[in-house]
């Protein structure tokens, strides 16, 4: 039997209205899986997540591409999002609760404690100066 498999790659500028776009498209681009409404509702968050984290953070507010890629294979979806600026000096760290850089501009620190909660894995590849990729994984609609 043929593999369920599908790729796709969406590049957009790193506007806060864009966040909307990526959740949109996540959510759409997982509809082929069957997915629950709690599964949309929880990749929406997470997708949320890692694009204003590669907005404010990543490009501090300057406006570059983000990218994202959804694939899945068989039932398992998986997200990964890419900027191109800062990075993060440590991964460990950043990805404690509460920890946040910007405690001054109203952050609480829990984006990524939110993309572990709503995602089955979270993984962050990230270099000083070179960027940071966010890979995320989730089972759909078993
Ligand atoms: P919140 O998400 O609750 O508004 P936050 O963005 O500070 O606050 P996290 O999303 O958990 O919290 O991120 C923690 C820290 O990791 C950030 O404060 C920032 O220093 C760093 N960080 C996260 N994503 C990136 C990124 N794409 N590029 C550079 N640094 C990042
Ligand atoms: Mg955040």
């Amino acid at each position: 039997m043929k593999e369920n498999t599908n790729e796709m790659l969406l590049v957009f500028d790193s506007l806060p209205a864009n966040e909307g776009l990526a959740r949109i498209t996540a959510a759409s681009f997982c509809t082929q899986l069957n997915p629950t409404l709690e599964e949309i509702a929880d990749l929406k968050t997470a997708v949320s997540e890692a694009v204003t984290n590669c907005i404010i953070h990543g490009y501090e507010n300057q406006i570059k591409k983000i990218e994202m890629k959804l694939y899945y294979r068989e039932q398992v979806l998986y997200v990964d999002i890419t900027d191109h600026g800062v990075g993060i000096m440590d991964v460990q760290k950043a990805m404690e609760p509460m920890y946040t850089t910007k405690p001054d501009k109203d952050r609480s620190g829990m984006g990524f404690t939110f993309m572990e909660a709503f995602m089955d894995e979270v993984e962050v590849e990230s270099e000083t100066g070179k960027g940071t990729t966010v890979h995320m994984k989730k089972t759909i609609g078993r």
